[in-house]
């Protein structure tokens, strides 16, 4: 199989890490370390790798250490934000990883609305420091994503229809690049680095900072609708059709689940397939119960979670469903229209979705994000609507090629409906070919930027443009 993950041949020795270690003010973790064990591990458990050296960097000065020192020994370095891209890019075997895991901090400017993230936060640590002051920017349903990781490949969430991707609320970054200097990218500062890093994953170098926009946005109302499976059809037809032109305070996303066995599902429901409707309306709370009233008349209600509640609750809602060393297998694609046909499709595959970890999702990309055109930002479908990943996960490796398999036969019978890319946050390792189709037009443009600023491509752990 074709596979994007490229490992240096260098070695590094015991000598070159101690000499870069001493340099470190974070810490240089190691393999007889302790924290070893957790430091290497990333979300996704299929992923199973052993680096020679983490260096969890305290500051941008550890960063430049830490790029300067792969790129002189020859080696191509992991970069490690949130450690979700299921394809396991912020971890290696043998290698070294340059962790932002400690450079945590968000800055919020209550004045000017904007908040200084540092490279290694999690969206729930935006959230957390912005939603006090009545703020928030678009970034993931997970908490536990990074939010670096997310916004390079672009930002989808439950904001995205009403404020843009995450990549579109940001005001500038600031940078390492491969030759270890520290830059500041903007629509004024070095433009085309700036066009790059908001959609075109992490080949340009370690972002040590973001500047985001923030948006009034504190209690919403939101929360999952489940339905009877059979009714799926009926459902996704609603859900393509209202979304199309409902109000931008209005999202949410589509979905075929298992109830799991929780205290909040009735008894009755646990193990039974569903199908979902997971929602957030921002406009005024009170006035929620009303806005969501069409939503709800969709179909015979199974089970409504759907209320008051604080944007950072509804964002990390499934969270403890979805805990970090899980088996994930993804296929995703983008979708411009969701055709009749392809809902067959769907109500053919979703409602045989295995086990209550698996799940399919349909996110809407429309709204804001169609307010720029496709050569804008490096995110390069503005004109999909819509998003679909399939989902195989399993806590038993053993499960996974039944999954596996769940997830493959779904996706082939749905990507000839599809717009022919991916989401690049939502590629596995599915080889050189669907990393052109994903980036589309604008990669004849990336691979100019990686020209300048990474010719010799240091920064090769993810969907890789070549220089
Ligand atoms: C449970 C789960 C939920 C998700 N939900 C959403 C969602 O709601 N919306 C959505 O759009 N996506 C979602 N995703 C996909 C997510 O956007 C990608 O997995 C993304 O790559 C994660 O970023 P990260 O920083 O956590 O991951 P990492 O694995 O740390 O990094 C991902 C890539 O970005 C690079 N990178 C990370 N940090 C930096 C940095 N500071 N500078 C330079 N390069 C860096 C890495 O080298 C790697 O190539 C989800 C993923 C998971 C596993």
């Amino acid at each position: 199989m074709a596979t994007v993950l490229e490992q240096s041949t260098a070695k590094l020795t015991d000598e070159q890490v101690t000499s870069l270690a001493s340099n470190i003010r974070g810490a240089t973790i190691e393999p007889n370390d302790d924290q070893y064990e957790t430091a290497r591990h990333v979300y996704n458990g299929m992923i199973d790798r052993r680096p020679r050296a983490i260096v969890r960097a305290a500051d941008a000065t550890d960063v430049i250490t830490a790029v300067n020192f792969a790129r002189e020994q020859g080696i191509y370095p992991s970069i490690r934000g949130g450690g979700h891209n299921v394809v396991g890019f912020a971890t290696n075997d043998d290698g070294l990883v340059i962790d932002l895991a400690a450079m945590k901090n968000v800055f919020i400017d209550v004045k000017n609305k904007t908040a200084r993230v540092m490279g290694g936060a999690t969206w729930g640590d935006f959230d957390h420091a912005a939603h006090p002051f009545g703020l928030a920017a678009p970034g993931g349903i997970i908490s536990t994503t990074g939010v670096s990781g997310l916004t390079m490949g672009g930002g989808v969430g439950y904001l995205t229809r009403q404020y843009g991707l995450s990549s579109d609320n940001v005001i500038s970054a600031n940078v390492v690049t491969a030759d270890g200097k520290a830059v500041t990218a903007s629509e004024n500062e070095n433009p085309d680095l700036f066009w790059a890093i908001r959609g075109g994953g992490g080949n340009f170098g370690v972002v040590t900072s973001w500047e985001f926009k923030l948006h009034p946005v504190g209690m919403v109302y939101g929360g999952p609708i489940f339905f009877p499976v059979d009714k799926g059809p009926e459902i996704l037809a609603f859900f393509r059709d209202y979304i199309e032109s409902a109000p931008p305070e209005m999202s949410g996303f589509f979905g075929y689940h298992i109830a799991p066995p929780a205290p909040f599902v009735p008894e009755h429901l646990h193990g039974v397939a569903a199908c979902a409707l997971v929602m957030c309306y921002t406009g005024p709370v009170e006035k929620g119960e009303e806005a969501m009233q069409a939503v709800r008349a969709a179909g015979p209600v199974a089970l409504d979670l759907c209320g008051p509640i604080p944007f950072p609750a509804l964002n990390s809602m499934f969270d403890a469903l979805l805990p970090a060393g899980l088996q994930h297998y993804w296929k995703a694609d983008f979708d411009r229209e969701i055709s009749d046909e392809a809902i067959a499709v769907h109500n053919e595959y979703g409602p045989q979705v295995p086990n209550f970890l698996s799940l399919m999702h349909i996110y809407p990309v429309n709204g804001a994000v169609q307010d720029k055109g496709n050569g804008d930002t490096a995110y390069s479908y503005r004109d999909a609507k819509f998003v679909h990943n399939i989902v195989g996960i399993d806590t038993d490796l053993a499960n996974m090629p039944a999954r596996t398999a769940w997830v493959r036969n779904y996706w082939e019978a749905l990507h000839p409906f599809s717009a022919g890319g991916n989401y690049v946050n939502f590629l596995m390792d599915e080889g050189q070919d669907r990393i052109k189709a994903s980036f589309r037009d604008n990669y004849p443009r990336l691979a100019e930027v990686k020209r300048t600023w990474d010719p010799d491509n240091l920064f090769r752990q993810n969907q890789n443009i070549k220089p």
